[in-house]
């Protein structure tokens, strides 16, 4: 098939193409299992294969795929008839950045391919944490996993040839519980960074069973709590709460296609503007942003983009001014040319593509906020006179241009005077991006950070959805609107 590739790449150069790359997917295997109250409610499995060819002619891309392999010829030839057609139409012709040819290939650590671990074992272990979740006060408990594994191959025209072999895996556990004024309360836990590995090996009952007690004893405190005070406050996110903050109000907001207004029709623009790079105050002087592909043991790292650019972490927000974005080839030449200014230097390699029938497009990687100098979470909950903890995303709502947002929490903490007073359910905060941002007053250090990792992002259309990361402190932020 890589002969027949390569040879396919060859002849659509011949017939004009300016630009042509293949992707094969020998094997993508995805699974999900669910228990639900002690029953198996979900056990589906998907196994696909196929090739996407994408070719760009006189600045316009064309696109086909299939997983009928039968034909490379019929399937070569219709996407650069797209392109062609494209080319008739074109309105700013795509140019690509430059990028240097690779051979290489990528593997990303797991140690024990889930697919290859028998049914009856998962299934015993998620059993075994629904019953740890079957206590008082939990009226539903579900828990899943899922699992991922795919191979693939990347050739283009400019002699690049890159292998990648990607296995993940996820995990969420839910209890859900009605309060004494009949409200639903829930309480989750979401598999994140154990150890150096993502395969099977990942999934360790000790961890999960510790957590399973956690999120247990928490969901009860929410039933007999009060509901969280309309005021403002200082709010202390952490990581399970704070990598959505990250995610929404930074990661979307710095797509460079969204940017630029590609993504309009479907998933939104941003309120960043090319001009803003190098000299937006996007938050206080203790943010630091980064887009770093190049963590260990993340879904946002993947060896190389869908462009065949090496993984990369780059600088998004310098002490809080804003001077990078999440790009790939095509968008750092647009950006610069509508700015008339260089602003990227080259792709930053966050090209990627769902599945070999969808085209790449700006996704982020592993949105990370470095840790801070504020010490511990006790330490920052000491030198809060009058605040709020929230852990974990219960509801959002964002604006379309990611200006503003509000978001819910499954559960709050209220400080008083540096001391945790009480849980408090319902609890929500708003903000507007920049000024939320610009609040922020402490950052927790390294044994606050977390790798949080999200399965489902979606974005793109037809949609696509995306595997990524967000490695993040515990911060806090001031003088913000909570409980409505
Ligand atoms: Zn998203």
């Amino acid at each position: 098939m890589q002969e027949q590739l390569q040879q396919q790449i060859n002849r659509l150069r011949k017939l004009g193409a300016s630009y042509v790359d293949a992707r094969w997917y020998p094997v993508e295997e995805t699974s999900t299992l669910a228990i639900l109250n002690g029953n198996l409610k979900d056990a589906t499995s998907s196994r696909e294969s196929g090739a996407g060819i994408r070719v760009l002619y006189k600045g316009a891309w064309g696109f086909s795929a299939s997983s009928d392999l039968g034909n490379l010829t019929a399937l070569c030839d219709k996407a650069l008839d797209n392109a062609r057609a494209a080319a008739e139409r074109v309105t700013f012709p795509v140019r690509l950045a430059e990028k240097d040819a690779i051979h290489s290939s990528f593997t990303s650590p797991s140690r024990i391919n889930p697919f290859e671990v028998p049914l009856s074992d998962k299934v015993n272990f998620l059993m075994g944490v629904d019953k740890a979740l079957g206590q008082a006060g939990v009226s539903q408990r579900f828990s899943q996993l899922n699992f991922m594994h795919k191979q693939t191959l990347f050739i283009d025209s400019e002699g690049s040839q890159i292998e990648k072999t990607i296995t993940e895996v996820f995990a969420n556990l839910m209890v859900i519980g009605i309060d004494s004024q009949g409200q639903m309360q829930q309480r989750s836990f979401r598999l994140n960074r154990r150890g150096g590995t993502r395969g099977w090996e990942s999934i360790d009952a000790a961890f999960f069973a510790e957590n399973a007690e956690r999120i247990v004893k928490e969901l009860n405190q929410l039933l007999v709590a009060e509901d969280c005070p309309k005021e403002d406050r200082s709010v202390i996110l952490l990581p399970g709460m704070m990598y959505l903050q990250t995610h929404e109000t930074i990661g979307h907001a710095l797509e460079l296609d969204r940017i630029l207004g590609y993504e309009l029709a479907f998933a939104g623009g941003s309120f960043v503007t090319l001009d803003d790079f190098g000299k937006l105050r996007y938050g206080s002087p203790r943010l630091n942003v980064r887009a770093d592909a190049t963590l260990p043991n993340s879904p946002g790292s993947f060896g190389y983009d869908d462009d065949g650019i090496p993984c990369q972490n780059v600088v998004l927000i310098d002490k809080g001014i804003l001077v990078g974005a999440i790009t790939g080839r095509q968008m750092v030449e647009e950006a610069n040319a509508r700015a008339h200014r260089v602003i990227f230097s080259g792709s930053g390699g966050a090209d990627r593509a769902t599945a070999f029938y969808r085209v790449p497009i700006e996704r982020m990687t592993n949105i990370n906020i470095d840790p801070g100098q504020d010490g511990k979470l006790d330490d920052i909950v000491r030198n809060t006179e009058k605040g709020i903890i929230l852990d974990t995303e219960r509801s959002w709502s964002i604006g379309s241009n990611r200006e503003q947002f509000h978001f819910g929490a499954e559960i709050g903490w209220i400080v008083e005077n540096g001391q945790v007073c009480r849980v408090v359910k319902n609890a929500t905060y708003k903000g507007d991006t920049i000024k939320f941002w610009n609040s922020l007053s402490a950052v927790g250090d390294e044994s606050t950070w977390q790798l949080v990792f999200v399965a489902n992002c979606g974005k793109g259309q037809p949609n696509q959805i995306m595997q990524l990361g967000h490695g993040i402190p515990v911060c806090r932020f001031d003088g913000v609107r909570i409980g409505e």
